[in-house]
């Protein structure tokens, strides 16, 4: 059975609030959400201006001292509880997720699991203080203590996952925290901030929605004490300039443009299903997709075909139809922007394998499409097209490909694919990248950094490396000799 939702007089559904000091709120301004696979409104959002990001940012000061105070079990407790909230409310989020987004629904499922079972991990880590001289002088320690009020932005292509990282290294490690999520999907967020609520202490976790300009007065603000940003690398830079005026720590989660080098000696069927799921799940909206196949000349005629045939009997359509595998892409300036790149491959002479047209409206649709025989200085091949459009580029000399691999400002990840495992680790550990991968690409967890090299970014999220990003370190060094 359909489920009610409280609409207002526009027809819209509107029953979300910003979670500020423990209560959920309006602000009295509203702003429309969009269905990617209808491009029509279906839902409206709070919009938190000025004042609410005052309000929330002295509700997150004044909890931090108690929340500060209790131990690391019993901050994780809280945590649990929460993964335990996601996964009795995934139906219901994960259809909300999959109808702001776009994603099918299965894969909404999934990245709330994720969330769940990625936040319990980083609660399993352990940050002792550490001894780093005992003589008979002295004893030094270093000390781990938390920043204060972590503001958390986040993208719109993996928007639970995306907060649930950050946001549970924040407040593990003994912060407080102000999350913003994108202005395309805050929707999912902002329920999670309702169940949230009915967890922590008041103001230990505030939700609040609104334009990119509440991200920059986030970044701004003198009562946030570091920014954990999860977004395009353009914005980064911005956010990186405007903590400056406040020296804030920042972590820094940016965009990717992921080689995957593909040796002779692979199945290139085998190869093949998987390049193509990591290169389209998501619509091809992730970070650390796929985003450019150097392969073989030996195998690549196969690999393009057994590309080609993935893509031809991809399933797309809206998220919620049973058996869809590549949703909407999620807002009108990704889609134009993915037209461009592919008007731009259709001028250049590339020879598109499979895909290529796009239907006409309603929604976002793109077909995934594989392009061979493409130029190396072309878009599709040098920026981040974060859609399902995979170029398949040839070499002949490895050496050759993991110089192109790595002749790139970003630095997110990369792959490479072998029976060989010792030959292909040892290329791997060449890119120029936070993550290289063998026979597999995607693959994060809990204990494992993960994070841009070059202007992928700075710091990592997860693992003891990440929980330390939203630490400082302070040295106690004792004298033993009383004065
Ligand atoms: P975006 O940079 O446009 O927006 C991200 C967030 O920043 C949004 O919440 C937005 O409102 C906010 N924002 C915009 N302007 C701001 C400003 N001046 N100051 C502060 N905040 C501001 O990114 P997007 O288009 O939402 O996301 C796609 C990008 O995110 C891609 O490049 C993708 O690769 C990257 N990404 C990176 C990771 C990672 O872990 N490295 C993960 C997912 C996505």
């Amino acid at each position: 059975m359909a489920v009610q939702h409280a609409s207002d007089d526009t027809g819209l559904r509107s029953d979300f609030f910003l979670l500020i000091d423990g209560e959920l709120v309006t602000s009295g301004r509203w702003f429309d959400v969009i269905d990617p696979a209808t491009g029509a409104p279906f839902a409206r959002s709070p919009e938190a201006g000025r004042a609410e990001l005052d309000r929330a940012v002295a509700a997150a000061r004044r909890a931090f001292p108690a929340w500060s105070a209790l131990s690391f079990e019993e901050r994780a407790a809280y945590i649990r509880r929460l993964c335990d909230a996601l996964r009795k409310h995934q139906d219901e989020l994960a259809e909300l997720l999959t109808r702001e987004q776009g994603k099918p629904v299965g894969q909404s499922r999934d990245e709330i699991t994720r969330a769940a079972t990625q936040s319990e991990g980083m609660t399993k880590i352990q940050i002792p203080v550490e001894t780093l001289v005992d003589d008979l002088e002295r004893h030094i320690e270093l000390h781990y203590v938390p920043l204060g009020v972590v503001g958390i932005i986040t993208p719109w292509n993996a928007p639970i996952n995306l907060a649930a990282g950050p946001l549970t290294a924040a407040l593990y490690t003994g912060n407080t925290a102000v999350l913003k999520p994108s202005p395309y999907t805050p929707l999912s967020t902002l329920k999670v901030g309702e169940l949230a609520r009915e967890i922590f202490p008041a103001g230990v976790v505030n939700v609040l929605a609104g334009g990119n300009d509440l991200g920059q007065w986030m970044t701004e603000h003198p009562g946030i004490d570091k920014i954990s940003f999860t977004g395009s690398v353009a914005t980064g830079k911005k956010v990186m300039a405007a903590a400056a005026g406040t020296l804030k720590r920042i972590t820094l989660e940016l965009g990717g443009n992921d080689a995957a080098i593909v040796l002779e000696d692979v199945d290139p069927k085998s190869v093949a299903r998987k390049l193509f799921f990591a290169a389209t799940v998501n619509c091809g909206q992730v970070c650390m997709a796929v985003k450019r196949i150097y392969a073989h000349e030996s195998i690549y005629d196969a690999l393009c075909e057994a590309l080609a045939d993935e893509a031809r009997n991809a399933k797309v359509g809206p998220g919620m139809e049973p058996g869809v595998q590549i949703g909407p892409i999620q807002n009108r300036m990704q889609y134009e922007k993915l037209l461009g790149i592919l008007e731009d491959t259709k001028r250049s002479g590339a020879r598109i394998l499979a895909g290529g047209e796009v239907p006409k409206g309603p929604g976002y649709f793109f077909p995934p499409t594989i392009v061979a025989d493409i130029d190396e200085n072309s878009r599709l091949v040098q920026e981040e097209q974060f859609g399902p459009i995979v170029p398949v580029l040839k070499f002949s000399d490895v050496e050759d490909a993991i110089r192109r691999a790595n002749a790139t400002r970003y630095g997110l990840a990369g792959s490479v694919w072998s029976r060989d495992i010792a030959r292909a680790t040892a290329i791997a550990a060449r890119l120029e990248v936070g993550t290289a991968w063998v026979n597999q690409h995607r693959a994060t967890s809990a204990f494992v950094p993960f994070g841009g090299a070059k202007e992928s970014g700075i710091g990592r999220q997860y693992s003891i490396l990440g929980l330390k990003g939203y630490m400082e370190p302070r040295v106690v060094s004792v004298l033993k000799q009383v004065p």
